[in-house]
C-alpha cells in the first residue's frame, strides 16, 4: 500500500472517534522498526515497519502529540536512526534509556516533560511486561505482534475510548454516590 493511502486510512480511523488520546507514545524497536538497533551499525539507513509513518503522519495532522519510550541500550543508535528517517521533530518527548523498571521511569519522565495526565495517552509495545506495567499506571496499552500498523491503531483508540467511557461511568456512579450520602445526612 502507498504511504498516502495509508496516512489517508488512517486519518479515516482517527475520525471515527469522539474521545482521542492527548498522546500517543511508541517504542521503537520491533514496533516502530523491525530491528533491535543495537546490533545495527549507525551508518545504516534503518527503515521502518510499512505503515508506521503514516500513523505518525496521521496522528500528528489531528493535532496528536507524539512521544517515544525506548529501553534501548543503544540510544545514540536509535537516536541517529530517528535522525535519519526525518521524524526527530514528531516528538514532544524521546526518552531512551535502558532500566531496570518496565518503563514506569520512561512515563513518569514524559508526564513530567509534557503535563499530559496517564489517562489521556496510549502506548504501543511489543512486550508483555511493558504493556503490564505501564498498563497499570493508567495508561491505554496495546501489545503489538508485527509493528504499529493499521489494525493496532485502530484496536489502540478503540480500547482508548473504551477505557475513557469506563472512567466516566465511575465518575458518575461516585457523584450519585456522594450526593445520596450527604442527602441521608441531612436527613439524620
Ligand atoms: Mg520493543
Amino acid at each position: 500500500m502507498a504511504d498516502d493511502t495509508v496516512k489517508a486510512e488512517a486519518l479515516q480511523i482517527i475520525g471515527m472517534f469522539q474521545v482521542l488520546p492527548k498522546l500517543v507514545v511508541f517504542d521503537l524497536d520491533y514496533t516502530l522498526w523491525p530491528f533491535y538497533c543495537e546490533c545495527r551499525s549507525k551508518r545504516e539507513m534503518p527503515s521502518m515497519y510499512p505503515h508506521a509513518k503514516s500513523i505518525l503522519y496521521a496522528l500528528k495532522d489531528k493535532g496528536i502529540d507524539l512521544a517515544i519510550a525506548s529501553r534501548s541500550p543503544t540510544s545514540d543508535i536509535a537516536k541517529t536512526f530517528i535522525g535519519k528517517l526525518g521524524i526527530e521533530s514528531m516528538f514532544v518527548a524521546q526518552e531512551i534509556f535502558s532500566s531496570w523498571t518496565h518503563k514506569t521511569d520512561h512515563f513518569q519522565r514524559i508526564h513530567s516533560r509534557t503535563g499530559v495526565p496517564f489517562k489521556s495517552m496510549l502506548f504501543f509495545d511489543d512486550e508483555d511486561r511493558n504493556i503490564e506495567t505501564v498498563g497499570k499506571m493508567g495508561v491505554t496499552s496495546i501489545l503489538v505482534g508485527n509493528g504499529v500498523n493499521l489494525g493496532a491503531l485502530r484496536q489502540g483508540l478503540t480500547s482508548y475510548s473504551q477505557n475513557v467511557n469506563k472512567i466516566e461511568k465511575n465518575k458518575k456512579k461516585w457523584a450519585k454516590y456522594t450526593q445520596n450520602s450527604s442527602s441521608s445526612e441531612k436527613t439524620e
